[in-house]
Order: C-alpha cells, then sequence, then structure tokens
C-alpha cells in the first residue's frame, strides 16, 4: 500500500504536469489548495429511538469558477483528506472537458447498507440542512451530485429539503443527477459509463497507440475486466459489450470471477439480484479475493470501485494493456509509474470519468433555462426533414418504408441531445490530450490531462488580475 494519502497523491500528479507549464510557485499554489473546507457533525434519531452522530464534508476546491461541483459520497471510508483529493479532483476534470465550473465533493461517513431507507433519508436531509445554513448549497453557489453510495433518489431528498427553505426560482438547479421528475435530465444516470465508453473507443480508435501496445484498431473483439459493478462499472461494461467486447472478469464486495469466454452481463446482474452475489454464476470460475481480478489476463482493465485499487504492491501483476480509469484515483502515483514503464496505456479518471459532471452541467443549464431540451424543435425539426425526405421521393421515384421514414425525419429528444452533446465533448477532450501529450513528448495521458486544466485555470486567474 502507498503510503502517501489521497489528496497527496493528487497533488503529486499536479506538479509533475506543473513543471511544463509557464505559471509561477504562487499562482500555482493558489490553483492547487482546497479553497474552503467545512466539516460538520449532527445527530439523527436511528428505527429503534437511539440518537447517533454522524459525521460530514463538503469541501470547495476551486472559485476560479462559480458555482462548484462535486458528487456527495456515502461510504464508512469518507475523511477529510478524500473529500479533499476528490474536490481538487473535480476541479481538474470539469477544466479538461470545458465545464465552466469549479471543483467541489462532499462525503457521509456511513456505510449505507448499515441503515434503513427512512434513516439514510433523516441523514441526507439534515446534512442537505447543515450545507444550506452554512451556504455551501445553490443553483449559483455550489451544486451536489450523486457519486459512490448515493443516486437519484438522494439528489431528490436534497432538492425537496433546498425547496423548502428557499424561495429560489433556481432551487432545481441546486443538485444535479435528480429523477426525471424533479427536473433531472434524461442520459444522467448512465452518463459516467457512457462517457468511459467514448473515452476507450477514442483511445482504442488511435492506430499509433493501438501499434505500440500490440492491439488491433476499435473496441470489437477486446476482452475487459471490470472492478465493481455499480452504476459507473454496469453501465461502462453495458455499452461495451454492445460495442463486441468481451466482459471475463467481474469483481464485487463479495469476491471476483473469470470466465475467458466471456460473461453475459445482464444475466450476471439478474443473478446476482437473485442470489445477493455473483459467485456461482454460469461456468465462471472464483477467483480467491476480489482483488485478484485486477492481475487478471486481459485487453482492458476497467477499475470503477474506489480509489488505491492499483498501487505499488501489485502493479507488476496487473495484465491488461489499458487501464481505463473509472473510478477517480484508482491508481497511486508509484503504480502509475509502474504500469507505465512497462507501456500500458493508462486513460486517466479525470478525464475518463467526466461524463456524469458533462451531463450534469447539461442537467443544471436546464434547470436554471427551465426548458426541457428538444421541446422548441423536435416537432419543426421532424416537419422540416419530412418535406425534404418527401421531395427527395418525387424526385428519386423511390417510396421510403415507414421506417425509413422515422430514421430520416427524426427529430432530437432530450436524450439524443444529450447523448451526443457527451460524445463530442469526450472526444474533442481525448483529442486536446493526445495534442499535450506530443507537444512535451510525454508518455503518459494523466501528465497531459493536468497540463491541460492548469493551463486553463492559470490563464483564466491571470486575466482575472485577482490578486491585490
Ligand atoms: P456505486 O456505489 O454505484 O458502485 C460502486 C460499486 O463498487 C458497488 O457495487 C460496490 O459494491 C463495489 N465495490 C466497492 N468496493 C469494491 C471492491 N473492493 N472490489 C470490488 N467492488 C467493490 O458507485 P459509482 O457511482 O459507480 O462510483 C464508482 C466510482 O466512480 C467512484 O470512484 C466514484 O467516485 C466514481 N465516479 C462516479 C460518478 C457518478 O456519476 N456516479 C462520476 C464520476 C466518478
Amino acid at each position: 500500500m502507498s503510503h502517501y494519502k489521497f489528496y497527496e497523491q493528487v497533488n503529486k500528479n499536479f506538479d509533475k504536469a506543473a513543471r511544463y507549464t509557464k505559471f509561477d510557485k504562487g499562482l500555482l499554489n493558489q490553483i492547487k489548495v482546497c479553497n474552503t473546507v467545512y466539516h460538520v457533525t449532527f445527530p439523527i434519531r436511528r428505527d429503534n429511538g437511539d440518537i447517533e452522530v454522524i459525521e460530514g464534508w463538503r469541501v470547495e476546491h476551486s472559485h476560479h469558477k462559480t458555482p462548484t461541483k462535486g458528487g456527495i459520497r456515502y461510504s464508512h471510508k469518507v475523511d477529510e483528506d478524500e473529500t479533499m483529493a476528490l474536490a481538487a479532483l473535480m476541479t481538474y476534470k470539469c477544466a479538461i472537458v470545458d465545464v465552466p465550473f469549479g471543483g467541489a465533493k462532499g462525503g457521509v461517513k456511513i456505510s449505507t447498507r448499515d441503515y434503513s431507507v427512512s434513516e439514510l433519508e433523516r441523514i441526507t436531509r439534515r446534512y442537505t440542512y447543515e450545507l444550506i445554513k452554512k451556504g455551501f448549497i445553490g443553483a449559483g453557489v455550489d451544486v451536489p451530485a450523486p457519486d459512490y453510495g448515493t443516486g437519484a433518489r438522494e439528489m431528490g431528498w436534497i432538492l425537496d429539503t433546498y425547496r423548502q427553505m428557499n424561495e429560489d426560482l433556481n432551487a432545481e438547479g441546486c443538485v444535479t443527477g435528480k429523477p426525471i421528475q424533479q427536473g433531472g435530465i434524461r442520459g444522467r444516470t448512465e452518463a459516467t459509463g457512457r462517457g468511459v465508453f467514448f473515452g476507450i473507443r477514442e483511445a482504442c480508435n488511435v492506430k499509433k497507440d493501438m501499434d505500440k501496445l500490440g492491439l488491433s484498431v476499435g473496441v470489437d473483439g477486446k476482452t475487459f475486466v471490470v472492478q465493481g459493478l455499480g452504476n459507473v462499472g454496469y453501465h461502462a461494461s453495458l455499452y461495451m459489450t454492445q460495442a463486441g467486447a468481451k466482459l471475463v472478469g467481474v469483481a464485487e464486495m463479495e469476491g471476483a470471477i473469470y470466465d475467458p469466454n466471456g460473461l453475459d452481463l445482464e444475466k450476471l446482474v439478474e443473478f446476482r439480484k437473485e442470489t445477493g452475489s455473483i459467485i456461482g454464476f454460469g461456468n465462471s470460475k472464483e477467483l480467491s479475493t476480489n482483488k485478484d481480478a485486477l492481475e487478471l489476463e486481459c485487453d482492458i482493465m476497467i477499475p470503477a470501485a474506489l480509489e488505491s485499487q492499483i498501487t505499488g504492491d501489485n502493479a507488476m501483476k496487473v495484465k491488461a494493456k489499458i487501464i481505463a480509469e473509472a473510478a477517480n484515483g484508482p491508481t497511486t502515483a508509484d503504480a502509475h509509474e509502474m504500469l507505465k514503464e512497462r507501456g500500458a496505456l493508462i486513460l486517466p479518471d479525470a478525464y475518463l470519468n467526466a461524463g456524469g459532471v458533462v451531463v450534469s452541467y447539461f442537467e443544471w443549464l436546464k434547470n436554471i433555462q427551465h426548458v426541457r431540451y428538444g421541446r422548441m424543435n423536435k416537432r419543426f425539426d421532424e416537419e422540416s426533414l419530412t418535406r425534404i425526405v418527401r421531395e427527395i421521393e418525387k424526385i428519386s421515384g423511390k417510396k421510403f418504408s415507414e421506417n425509413e421514414m422515422e430514421n430520416l425525419a427524426h427529430g432530437a429528444s432530450e436524450y439524443d441531445l444529450v447523448d451526443s452533446g457527451l460524445e463530442e465533448t469526450m472526444i474533442t477532450a481525448y483529442h486536446q490530450l493526445s495534442e499535450i501529450r506530443e507537444e512535451h513528448n510525454l508518455t503518459d495521458l494523466r501528465t497531459a490531462s493536468f497540463i491541460n486544466a492548469i493551463n486553463k485555470i492559470g490563464i483564466m486567474y491571470e486575466q482575472m488580475g485577482i490578486f491585490p
């Protein structure tokens, strides 16, 4: 296990990249530090009548742009260091994919399995109340989202609590990742996993990089292993398998399984729902521990659970040629160096899992505009396209079937627009990172991603001239 704490790991990566930028030490420090750290304790009543003290944090890493943005994590491992590290990663992530927010992160130190739904609701509402009281939430201030251990349900409770206490026209924009009925956006739930897929696909389409790894171009036919079959891991696997990749290994809390002939994702999820475990699925072989999955033979490894999974201790045993960091901080700084040495391609977290914040940005825009995407133009576009297709029919003498007509004259729905915006963002950002890697003669994309973020934020600070 690496002896560096998570925030220090992030800062080591920052320092490495900062050497390639033109900013002086003071400005670099201003970019690096966490602007505000809020630590709170509050009581809740358990279902059995007991009172329990809960600990939580909200960290706003950078106010160079507002609102700040970042998920809320529920895990018994949450602490101040982790929340600061994740908030910093959010700042760099937003800069990399050109989302105009500063970075933030929240955390509550609980294991969700130890609480009933009504207890989780009381914890979430009370935590939100503490954020409101200290001015740590609002559409123009700080906007949370889901992360490990939280989802649309919790975001709905946060909005409801906020709304009860604020006469705010833009209340819906105080949190993203909400249920659709409460101002959420179609495509947000799967956004991070979908973005992970777009990023991997883009990387696999670069022939020069695939040649170096001895792999063919494209996702089709590649084997992959996923650690963590939660929101991000499941959706990334879904789109990977739809594109023709083969899922050969899965690790979850209860253990890990391997089947070189491929695992059927949907059937596996169904099996886990029924039995409570992935162990014993189909013809799969059970591994000794869930960490062993990281050492499986495959082309692509997708860590999608938590940080510090690939460390100095196991990095040399990781066989995958591509490490696709769906989780935040899955590879420690020393492990990164070891993987790089042996020529692996690491798709860094701050880029690869940015799909969630990209679509959260779209959701926030929808909320402050108070109109659903596609509402104004879908029908108009459909009618214009239908007229064009009818003209083509007249000129060509060909008659399109109803199905063909629907395909050709289809107006974009909210989901179509969100998906297309996400795809465009992930592709553009990947090529920015590739170019920076070339320009500085680097061998890794993580340093390139930090250079990209530091440059964008640094230039903003210089232009603002905020230093008296
Ligand atoms: P989640 O709670 O939906 O899923 C995480 C899964 O990992 C769970 O099924 C859990 O049982 C499993 N897991 C935990 N420890 C494990 C271990 N040691 N081995 C194998 N499996 C393990 O969380 P999520 O939202 O999918 O987040 C996963 C990661 O992705 C986190 O690092 C998070 O910060 C990051 N991320 C999430 C989002 C998002 O939109 N949800 C966005 C960006 C980054």
